[in-house]
């Protein structure tokens, strides 16, 4: 059975690749049938940020990617939190000492920092072996009094030298590493946690997984994850890889990086980031006003196509359609524009019942209350394809719901004259005739009184659009009139006519 995982650490809020990241793995789950696992890799507890796990919880929820197994959900392999699996680590990394492919290591901070200091490029393992306090350059017996005086160490992996590990990267195709460019990582810490390297391992492996995508820049460490797969005698289980494309900034120049936000004016977090460390609020694209459709739409077309012209897909298209020869190798410019028309065309595609919730939560952070939701229902139907992003829905309809609070008396009164007045005043009349109002014929009888008064209808036209509305937009002024009502259109000429 397929089994998939996405291992973040909670280092922080979940920006676009992670999510697509996310993503990826879910759609090629559910393809096949399979099952998607949340693991939350907080082993390295130096980087562990406060709130990071609810927020990739709230975030997974927000976009609809629900895992099968997770810390909350549980599953049958729980723990899915590394460090309440710590124990189980060190067996696997003493095993890999004895049998000769991992090793102590004993250097102090200190020591590391002068190797450091002394040797440009220093890494560990590399050409300087002889300089370091392990477990390889020291005597053995040296080695059991500094083990039996509880000296704090690491243990590392043994690279090999002069060998090539080779792989097949489910999109790259072939890939090959010379282990003699890797250095010796730490696999266990010296407070006793594993580091990334040996916990993803072993618990890929443990957890049954089968396929995994994650980030390019996941790519050096393939090589220790490989070796470290062969070392454990379980290469025959080992997931297959797929090292997703960059997405790249919107020039195409490197990789989108999380501060590239802020400097280019749109978010890259999936939702509000806080920082508290810093006191510093980074935008998402949920509070921008995104909807996850729209969201998880565009984040799929990051990398990937259907190879036809189709660009908008539900997630059981997507899940129908994804296949992993249509991911591309190379990176994925992220273009912002481009973004925000997968939310227009969001916007239009739902229904008006699937948006009112939303547009409901847009009017209450406004300070608007909506109770009335059949009226809440024919205002969305009547703007929604004029809105880019949620709140647009406050700017185009506001209206409906509060008298234009200040508008631009010369735009609603240019070259006034008592003939408009009077063509309000005999409208005004005229709509308290009527018993109730068709957009339709309102607008004939609005524009044959013009006519009698002697007056262009645009002229009398625009101005009614700015009393009803507050400015020079909005949908058809007689559809407005129609949902407004009688009392509240009337109500606003007056205003405007005082
Ligand atoms: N914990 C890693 C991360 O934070 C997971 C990388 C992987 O998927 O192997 O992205």
């Amino acid at each position: 059975k397929v089994r998939v995982r996405f291992a973040p650490s909670p280092t922080g809020g979940l920006h676009l690749g992670g999510v697509r990241t996310v993503l990826f793995n879910y759609l090629f789950a559910k393809k096949h049938g399979g099952d998607f696992v949340l693991r939350i890799e907080d082993t390295d507890q130096t980087r562990y940020v406060e709130g990071a796990e609810e927020y990739i919880l709230d975030c997974l929820k927000w976009c609809g990617l629900h895992p099968d197994e997770s810390p909350v959900a549980g599953g049958p392999y729980a723990p899915y939190r590394q460090s309440e699996r710590k124990v189980l680590y060190r067996e696997y990394a003493e095993r890999l000492v004895m049998e000769g492919h991992a090793y102590y290591a004993f250097d102090t901070a200190e020591e590391l920092d002068k190797n450091r200091k002394e040797v440009p490029n220093f890494q560990y393992g590399l050409a300087y072996r002889h300089t370091l306090r392990n477990s390889l350059s020291l005597p053995q017996h040296e080695v059991d009094e500094l083990l039996a005086a509880g000296t704090p160490h690491v243990i590392r992996i043994k690279m090999p030298e002069g060998e090539t590990v080779n792989f097949n990267d489910m999109i790259r195709g072939h890939v090959s590493f010379e282990t003699s460019q890797v250095d010796d990582k730490v696999l266990l810490k010296a407070d006793g946690m594993p580091t990334y390297h040996l916990a993803v391992v072993v618990d890929d492996y443990l957890m049954k997984i089968t396929h995994a995508f994650r980030g390019e820049e996941w790519l050096p460490s393939a090589p220790v994850h490989l070796l470290l797969w062969e070392y454990l005698g379980w290469k025959a289980d080992m997931p297959q890889w797929a090292h997703l494309p960059l997405i790249l900034k919107p020039d195409g120049h490197g990789k989108l990086s999380k501060r590239d936000g802020a400097r280019l004016g749109f978010p890259v977090y999936a939702m509000n980031w806080f920082d508290a460390k810093s006191g510093e609020l980074t935008q998402g694209f949920r509070e921008l006003g995104f909807l996850p459709e729209a969201f998880l739409n565009l984040l799929a077309t990051l990398g990937w196509n259907d190879g036809t012209e189709q660009e908008i897909f539900t997630l059981d298209e997507l899940i129908e359609k994804f296949s992993i020869e249509r991911v591309n190798k190379s990176g994925a410019k992220f273009d912002f524009e481009k973004a925000k028309w997968f939310n227009a065309e969001w916007i239009k595609k739902l229904a008006v019942g699937d948006l009112q919730l939303a547009v409901k939560k847009v009017f209450a952070d406004k300070g608007v209350a909506v109770n009335d939701d059949e009226y809440l229902a024919k205002v969305v139907g009547l703007i929604k394809d004029r809105c880019v992003l949620l709140p647009d829905f406050y700017q185009q309809a506001g209206f409906f719901f509060e008298q234009p609070a200040a508008y631009d008396l010369n735009a609603v009164k240019p070259k006034w004259t008592d003939t408009k007045t009077e063509f309000y005043r005999e409208f005004i009349a005229l709509l308290n005739n009527e018993s109730t109002i068709d957009a339709h014929e309102l607008e004939a009888k609005f524009k044959a009184l013009s006519e009698q008064k002697g007056l262009k209808v645009g002229d009398v036209m625009l101005p009614f659009r700015i009393m009803l509305v507050g400015g020079k937009f909005g949908p058809h002024v007689f559809d407005i009139v129609a949902l407004l009502g009688k009392e509240e259109t009337i109500s606003r000429i007056e205003k405007a006519l005082v």
